[in-house]
């Protein structure tokens, strides 16, 4: 039973609208790609969980928590009457390997040890438990999902589950009964209400942009360029082909400029300028206002979300 769930983190929904739009460096690119394969493998993580037994479990995922000043995220925590698992998700992929304390890519480049980060969470989260009231036992877990991931000279009391282990670790979690229990779904309930909605964190590694150096146009919904053109009441990409209602496609594309320009009114002028579609003002107008509250009067309306 999910409990809190998982949204595409607000960080990635923004590099997604702001690519077509602006240069990458190289190194945001390579950012951007962590991102999404760590997002993916967390996605899929839910999806073992949502198609096993262990979906009974009360679910709360990608939770942002804070204890004495501490931020910290927490990937997966399913609660069953007994324990809570914790589990950090990495969707790392190749062959990596262990000296000591420390964790390297095979070229030997190091990676921040991830079972020193699920320690760190753990370490936050029982206080935190404890404050509200959860005396449930924690079972912590790095969890690697990906396939074709390999790690060497792991020792075996590590807290890890290896993609080789995951199909025993959704069997075992499978197999904890678990019957409706008002005072449980309670206590996640009230765990979830703490998660932290504003974050500096959620604006981590998106580049600086202003509404000036940001390319117009409607973006594709298939291939995401900005070469879509108005064909009577259709939006026709040039690039891709790809075919999408014009009223649709309009309205997408304000859901982006709101997103990315939230300082910026939506009017008829804005919204022009934002689109760069051959459309009649008038037409537009209408569009907006069959969607929008409009506001104002005259030269001064603008219109805002129903
Ligand atoms: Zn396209």
């Amino acid at each position: 039973m999910e409990i809190k769930a998982r949204e595409i983190p607000y960080n990635i929904q923004m590099r997604r609208l702001l690519k077509p739009r602006m240069p990458f460096s190289e190194k945001e690119l390579r950012q951007l790609a962590t991102d999404e394969k760590g997002y993916e493998g967390e996605c899929y993580f839910d999806g073992l969980i949502l198609n096993s037994g262990a979906s009974s479990l009360l679910q709360l995922n990608d939770l942002m928590l804070q204890w004495n000043d501490n931020v910290f995220q927490i990937d997966s925590l399913l609660f069953s009457p007994h324990k809570i698992y914790l589990s950090d998700i990495k969707n790392y992929e190749g062959e990596y390997y262990i000296e000591g304390d420390q964790w390297f890519f095979m070229s030997g480049t190091e990676v921040k040890n991830p079972v020193h980060q699920l320690q760190r969470c753990e370490s936050l989260l029982r206080p935190l438990l404890r404050s509200i009231r959860i005396n449930l036992p924690i079972e912590a877990q790095v969890v690697f999902v990906h396939p074709e991931f390999t790690l060497f000279q792991a020792n075996k009391n590590l807290p890890i589950i290896l993609p080789t282990q995951l199909n025993s670790f959704i069997g075992k979690l499978s197999s904890v009964s678990m019957k409706f229990n008002p005072t449980l779904i309670e206590a996640a309930k009230k765990l979830a209400a703490l998660h932290v909605k504003d974050s500096p964190y959620y604006k981590r590694h998106i580049p600086n942009y202003s509404y000036e150096t940001l390319k117009k146009g409607v973006a594709c919904k298939s291939c995401r360029s900005l070469t879509v053109q108005l064909d009577g009441q259709k939006l026709i990409c040039d690039l891709c082909g790809y075919t999408e209602d014009s009223s649709s496609g309009i309205l997408r594309s304000v859901g982006e400029f709101k997103m990315l320009c939230p300082e910026r009114l939506i009017t008829v002028t804005n919204i022009m300028d934002w689109i760069r579609l051959n459309i009649n003002r008038n037409r537009l107008a209408r569009i907006l206002k069959q969607n929008f509250e409009m506001v104002g009067k005259g030269k001064n309306v603008y219109y805002r979300q129903l």
